[in-house]
């Protein structure tokens, strides 16, 4: 599995670790630092660690490298004003790792 380290990735106290993986061939997208038990519908661009795709550019939307499906949409966050993508709730799969 290809894993490009995100240069722009803080280390954020207090989350947990998502693998996030493509619902249509289970291919993997990205490692996610969350932050609480809300509902996954957005990532940050600074809280992705690494992924099979190479975000220290900013894409207008990930797609999964394997099948090409649609996984997220860039956005700049309302309340806070950062660069993070918007998942496609049914184009993901989660799970909790360490890593
Ligand atoms: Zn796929």
């Amino acid at each position: 599995m290809k894993r490009i380290l995100n240069p722009n990735c803080k280390k954020v106290r207090g989350s947990h670790v998502l693998a996030v993986s493509c619902a249509h061939c289970k291919t993997f997208i990205a490692h996610y630092q969350k932050v609480g038990e809300s509902n996954f519908v957005k990532m940050y661009n600074e809280r992705i660690i690494d992924g099979a795709v190479d975000f220290s550019q900013y894409h207008g939307a990930i797609f999964c490298p394997n099948c090409n499906e649609r996984i997220a949409t860039r956005y700049m966050t309302k309340m806070d004003k950062k660069e993070a993508y918007r998942l496609v709730p049914s184009a993901f799969h989660k799970r909790k790792v360490t890593v």
